[in-house]
């Protein structure tokens, strides 16, 4: 199946073929190419996705998703001690599965098996086989930004570079989009976790939290693929600190280089490429913890996606998947990686508790470890319902805690006083 809006690009292609074939030929076709251009919207590519297109699709109970597991089983990504990206990304992709799997308005589909790490046999096909037409579209592609660059049409201003992706990595991409492209695809959603040069391999590095790369609004799907990932992001944003990279700060960071979300025009429809944290922050550490959290932040994700669709979707759902929860035992400092400290930092946090006040979340995450932040946040839950503000989680705050937040139907409002 193939979309009616790729005729703009084949003819592009085509013209731009004959370009490449004949140089003499290069500079009139460029013209017409850049004029056409600057006579519809002074923009070098038309549009080809709205949000009204989503809208549609989501409507008709159709709307498709691909969920793109970052890296493969050549290349595993970034790594930290015996955490690995690409397990991550499987984890992540078997929880964002399962929640797009359960909504009647959305088809979610994973590039790859999340058990095994393969490419999904069509997917896996379509490269093999269309191999070099993928390298020659890409080419096209490449050869005609650069055209456009050149000539000022195109004036995407990076606000973090990239490692250039390998021909290998870069064939496998550019093919994604396109069977994204030809099987009309209304989403692709990449999913990575971060890396940053650190000093020694076993020592973390200097920055902490989440991204969402989404396509500069230069390129055909930039506007409608920001305008997505910010219902994620603001979704992400309430439990999860942003990334406090310079560039990456914003939250929602457009990008013209990245292939995965659609540079040179090589994506028709939705793309972005979430970075769900650096690999060596301290939730992702153990794995109990760690699966909780990314369980957590599929949610996030699933439901950035569904408050875009719908408005009224944030008063009908469960806020986290911390809580409900009841505790049971005493909690004190010192603590690490303990799935019930991880439950009432989610409940503290729900109840705007935590981070304290004063704190960031790149300070203070949310990681199942008692220290000094989460001792300040139950200090101030202790003093907000008259318990003697100890810090520590004994019999009484405990009580409190599990009137609050141990049935689904907790309220997560603040006390009256
Ligand atoms: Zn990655």
């Amino acid at each position: 199946m193939r979309s009616t809006n790729r005729s703009w690009m084949k003819k592009s292609s085509l013209a731009f073929s004959f370009a490449l074939l004949f140089p003499f030929s290069f500079g009139w076709v460029g013209d017409i190419a850049l004029q056409f251009a600057s006579l519809a919207t002074t923009r070098a590519y038309p549009v080809t996705v709205n949000s009204q297109d989503l809208m549609k699709s989501y409507q008709a109970r159709k709307l498709t998703v691909l969920i793109v597991p970052g890296h493969d089983n050549i290349d595993p990504g970034a790594a930290f001690g015996d955490v690995s990206e690409a397990d991550i990304n499987l984890t992540m992709t078997k929880y964002l599965l399962e929640r797009f799997g359960n909504d009647a308005n959305i088809h979610a589909s994973s590039a790859r098996d999340v058990v095994s790490g393969d490419y999904s046999p069509e997917i896996k096909t379509y490269i093999a086989e269309e191999k070099e037409d993928i390298d020659s579209w890409s080419k096209i592609l490449r050869a005609l930004a650069t055209y456009y660059r050149e000539n000022n049409a195109l004036k995407p201003e990076a606000l973090v570079h990239h490692n250039s992706a390998n021909p290998r990595v870069a064939r496998v991409l550019y093919g994604i989009n396109r069977w994204a492209n030809e099987h009309d695809i209304d989403v692709v959603l990449h999913v990575h976790f971060n890396d940053h040069t650190r000093r020694a391999r076993s020592r973390p590095g200097n920055y902490s939290g989440f991204t969402i790369y989404a396509p500069h609004e230069g390129l055909p799907n930039g506007r409608a693929s920001q305008e997505l990932a910010q219902s994620i992001f603001d979704r992400l944003n309430d439990r999860f600190p942003v990334s406090d990279l310079p560039g990456e700060h914003l939250g929602v960071t457009p990008d013209a280089e990245l292939i995965a979300v659609g540079a040179n025009g090589s994506r028709e429809k939705v793309s972005f490429l979430i970075e769900y944290g650096y690999i060596y922050e301290s939730q992702f550490k153990d794995p109990e913890v760690r699966d909780k959290i990314v369980r957590e932040m599929a949610y996030q994700t699933y439901m950035g996606v569904k408050d875009f669709f719908e408005a009224h979707a944030l008063e009908r759902a469960r806020e986290t998947t911390l809580i409900p929860y009841v505790f049971t035992r005493d909690l004190a400092r010192g603590a690490k990686n303990d799935p019930d400290i991880l439950h009432l930092q989610g409940a503290l946090n729900a109840a705007g508790f935590y981070p304290p006040s004063g704190k960031t979340l790149n300070r203070c995450p949310i990681n199942g470890s008692f220290g000094p932040c989460v001792e300040r946040a139950v200090k101030s839950f202790q003093s907000a319902y008259g318990i003697n503000t100890t810090g520590t989680v004994g019999p009484q705050t405990r009580a409190k805690l599990n009137e609050r937040f141990s049935s689904s139907g907790a309220s997560t409002t603040a006390p009256a006083e």
